[in-house]
């Protein structure tokens, strides 16, 4: 198979951990018969430093003409960084948020697994984490509360601020099929989660759902009111395969999900248009504390590119190979810096991307 590959450095760790992704891509190509074509691109600060702007449109069309994008992650030290003396909208982030919208991603793919290896950096009690688990909470993105009409107004002496909560049958629909294909290639659950005892845009949502999962008789399903799911997270949180729900909701339990993981340097993303299109990066940001030093994990941006080989091309194979070959690795006591613990052995950004692509 050809995979056109959109990439972005992006800043910070950034390239180091890009490298390394682009290493294990190779090394399965080359296993497997694929041919990798990368198109090299600047977004964010990067950009800013080249182009005087965060994307460029040349960007944006190499991003569109491609099969999916692999990104490390973007932005600078918020407190000492040029790039944040800029207006907002010259700033890296809105880089991002304008390539998301030109890309129509609507769809946020965020996994959080505990890897039985890594459980000790769980903060929950053993008797819960000793299980593992492995969900993927599915976000959208686009509509909700972050996107409806805002204003303050004065009203009776004293200021009012009013945040717009819309979602149209449409937009949950494709969500929702999102949310249901994802599951069909998983353990085949759907966990939605609303607050239809309340909100309006949640009793569609979750009519919504219902007429979507009659699509997917092989997919279970099931509601669940989100003050109710934020417990569970950290209950039981083995129970969990798709967690299907609205942008203000999936943001703060996908947060809640990654810290009971307890590894930053190991939670892969994705964002997602209706077609197989996607952009792939980790979930942390661009660490630029440690940048240049190498040693940076490249564990979320490889796992993020074995999101990009299953979702986006449909080589499962391929992407359990990078999943089993980063088992192996931890299995054999490798670890960066950022999920050292006592006995193991501490190895540099290069070195477990190395380590990774020799195991596959
Ligand atoms: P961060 O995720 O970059 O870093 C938080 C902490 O985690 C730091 O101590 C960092 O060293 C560590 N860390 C993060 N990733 C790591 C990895 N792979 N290996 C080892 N340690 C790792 O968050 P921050 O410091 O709040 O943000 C830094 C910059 O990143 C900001 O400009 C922010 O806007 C940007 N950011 C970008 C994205 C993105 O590109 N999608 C996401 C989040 C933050």
């Amino acid at each position: 198979m050809n995979l056109n590959i959109a990439c972005i450095n992006g800043d910070g760790i950034g390239p180091e951990i890009v490298t390394e992704a682009k290493k294990v891509l190779n090394k399965i190509a080359t296993k497997y018969g694929h041919e990798i074509n990368y198109n090299d691109v600047l977004m964010g600060g990067a950009s800013i430093d080249a182009n005087g702007v965060p994307l460029t449109d040349e960007t944006i069309d190499i991003c569109k003409k491609s099969d999916a994008v692999l990104m490390g992650s973007i932005g600078g030290n918020t407190a000492t960084s040029p790039w944040y003396k800029l207006d907002p909208s010259l700033r890296p982030e809105a880089g991002l948020l304008k390539l998301r919208k030109s890309l129509n991603l609507f769809a946020n793919l965020r996994p959080a697994v505990l890897y039985p290896q890594l459980s000790g950096a769980c903060p929950l009690k053993e008797e819960i984490s000793e299980a593992g688990f492995d969900m993927l909470i599915m976000r959208e993105l686009t509509g909700g509360l972050y996107f409806g009409e805002r204003k303050t107004i004065e009203e009776n002496g004293e200021k009012k601020a009013i945040d717009t909560l819309t979602y149209t049958e449409s937009e949950i629909r494709r969500i929702a099929i999102k949310g249901f294909e994802i599951a069909n290639v998983r353990r085949k659950k759907v966990t939605s989660v609303d607050k239809a005892n309340v909100l309006d845009s949640s009793r569609l949502w979750r009519k919504v759902v219902e007429e979507v999962a009659k699509d997917y008789p092989e997919v279970t399903y099931e509601h669940m009111l989100v003050d109710n799911c934020a417990m569970q997270l950290v209950k039981d949180p083995a129970q969990f395969d798709v967690i299907l729900t609205e942008n203000m909701f999936g943001d703060i339990l996908s947060d809640e999900a990654s810290m009971v993981t307890g590894s930053i340097g190991m939670l892969a993303s994705a964002s997602m248009n209706d077609s197989k299109f996607g952009l792939y990066e980790p979930s942390h940001g661009s660490a630029p504390d440690i940048a240049g030093l190498n040693v940076a994990n490249p564990l979320a941006t490889i796992l993020s590119a074995a999101m990009m080989l299953k979702y986006s091309f449909d080589l499962h194979e391929e992407a359990q190979a990078i999943e089993n070959a980063i088992g192996k690795v931890l299995d054999e006591g490798y670890r960066t810096v950022d999920i050292m613990s006592d006995g193991m052995k501490k190895v540099s950004c290069s070195e477990m991307g190395d380590l990774v692509t020799d195991r596959i």
